[in-house]
């Protein structure tokens, strides 16, 4: 039996039936990371004895016929900005190269709790701010299904760690498509659930009122069940939603079970000129697939979709250029060595220790707030962001899922598109809408174009994470059955 390729829920199933322990799966994927992350770089930091800790704990827990928790030793990596005691958390900079956190995030307690293995901490582009995980102060990490390929980013460590069976399942964030792009590019399932069911506590925020930790698994049951176990309210995060959501997945229906009486909306909207025109042929054959297994897809209007790039550059700049004040060279993180003054001290430490995709996000977010500007840009932005909700509230009356590309283009080559940040901000823009309406949405793999994995991206209404998973799950059914 080839361990690493197991999904989460065959690993749960095979350790409770003792056919496996769970020091055997954390050694078979702690292998398979010695074998091939030299060519990925999926990780900054491998916590190996926690792990085997971890693992050994588990297997305790068997023996003495103990309960095991839902996550029961799964390997799991976590993207380098969501803070554990035992490993560093980086960011993926500089700045935070040695940074230590003296607490675990909300997210890390729950999956200790429940009994899931923290393998590492994944790379990923600096402070969450990229499409293609090459800003980061680690160097670029490469697309498992082709390494001369970007694996998308921000959370690319997590998509690739996962493809390439480093680890069955892993978290990712989301502030404007970082968890679905590059699970998109990386061919398998990420989820990014609604603002608030998730806690942001211990998450080092990038654009608070779009961030949220995503989740990552090979297919939509594996990715279920990872975000089934870290949901629920905190009272450590003001913004944490309070009723419970219960996610509940009904195994091994027929897919056509999955979908009944669900209507589906497709913007009229993603038929963009930027759009890459392989991509329309795959969502024609997605339509299909659709309608085959009984679902009513209707053309529908969401008329303000195409500003909700620029509104997301505005909205997001401006709060990281507030967030990313913290890193001043004094509280944590780098200092730079020689300074003569306090202001040099701030000064040479940030020029020092920021990339420069960094410096350009809080260079834009100054100005969009700068005096006289905020008006122009931020306040607009703002009235924006309120049309876009109301779109996609008037579609949610009459549609239970939308569906889009995850990505207008396909994954590119590594370097690339080193010198043209612009086209990297353009994969954002059929996802970055669903942050500034706070929505859920799952990217799922269907297909592939000239060697090249195509994501599709599927829209559920807040709290309805049900629909998008019941969606996935008869889409990847229907796609196994060859409809
Ligand atoms: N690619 C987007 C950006 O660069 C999304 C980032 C994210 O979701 N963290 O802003």
């Amino acid at each position: 039996m080839d361990i690493v390729k197991l999904s989460a829920v065959e690993i749960k199933e095979k350790i409770l039936k003792n056919e496996l322990s769970a020091t055997e799966v954390v050694k078979a994927h702690l292998n398979r990371i010695e074998e091939i992350d030299k060519d990925i770089n999926a990780f900054i930091s491998i916590n190996k004895e926690g792990a085997l800790e971890a693992a050994e704990k588990v297997d305790e827990k068997i023996k003495n016929g103990e309960e095991l928790g839902a996550l029961g030793g799964i390997p799991i990596a976590l993207k380098d900005n969501i803070v554990t005691k035992d490993t560093k958390t980086t960011c993926g900079s500089k700045m935070l190269e040695n940074y230590r956190s003296p607490y675990d995030a909300t997210v890390v307690e729950k999956i200790k709790a429940q009994d899931g293995i923290i393998i590492g901490k994944t790379n990923m582009d600096e402070f969450a701010m990229g499409s293609s995980n090459e800003t980061s102060f680690f160097g670029p990490t490469r697309n498992p299904v082709n390494t001369n390929l970007v694996p998308g980013g921000s959370s690319g460590g997590s998509a690739a760690a996962v493809k390439a069976e480093e680890v069955a399942l892993a978290l990712g964030t989301d502030t404007g498509g970082s968890t679905r792009q590059p699970a998109a590019y990386c061919d398998i399932v990420g989820i990014k659930p609604s603002y608030g069911l998730v806690s942001r506590y211990g998450v080092v925020s990038l654009a608070n009122t779009l961030d949220t930790v995503g989740v990552f698994g090979r297919d939509v049951s594996d990715a279920a069940l990872m975000l089934s176990a870290i949901v629920g309210y905190d009272e450590k995060d003001s913004t944490s939603y309070e009723n419970p959501t219960h996610l509940v997945v009904e195994k091994d229906l027929e897919p056509t079970e999955y979908i009944k009486g669900m209507k589906i909306g497709i913007p009229r909207e993603i038929y963009l000129d930027q759009i890459d025109k392989r991509l329309i042929g795959v969502m024609d054959k997605v339509i299909k697939v659709f309608q085959s297994l009984g679902a009513k897809v209707e053309e529908i209007t969401l008329p303000h979709l195409e500003y909700g790039l620029s509104t997301y550059h505005v909205i997001s700049a401006a709060e990281i250029s507030s967030n990313m004040a913290r890193f001043d060279g004094l509280r944590y993180g780098y200092r730079a060595k020689e300074y003569s003054t306090l202001d040099e001290l701030y000064i040479n430490s940030r020029n020092e220790a920021f990339g420069d995709e960094v410096k350009r996000r809080i260079l834009m977010g100054t100005y969009y707030l700068s005096m006289g500007l905020g008006r122009e840009y931020y306040e607009k932005a703002l009235k924006m962001r309120t049309l876009i909700i109301d779109d996609f509230n008037k579609a949610f009356k009459d549609y239970d899922i939308i569906l889009t590309p995850t990505s207008p283009i396909l994954p590119f080559q590594l370097g690339k598109l080193k010198d043209e940040p612009l086209t990297k901000d353009l994969t954002s823009i059929f996802t970055a809408p669903v942050n500034l309406a706070g929505l859920c949405a799952m990217s799922i793999p269907c297909g592939y174009v000239d060697g090249l994995p195509v994501g599709l991206q599927i829209i559920g209404d807040r709290f309805k994470e049900m629909n998008i998973i019941k969606a996935g799950l008869a889409f990847e059914g229907g796609m196994k059955n060859g409809i």
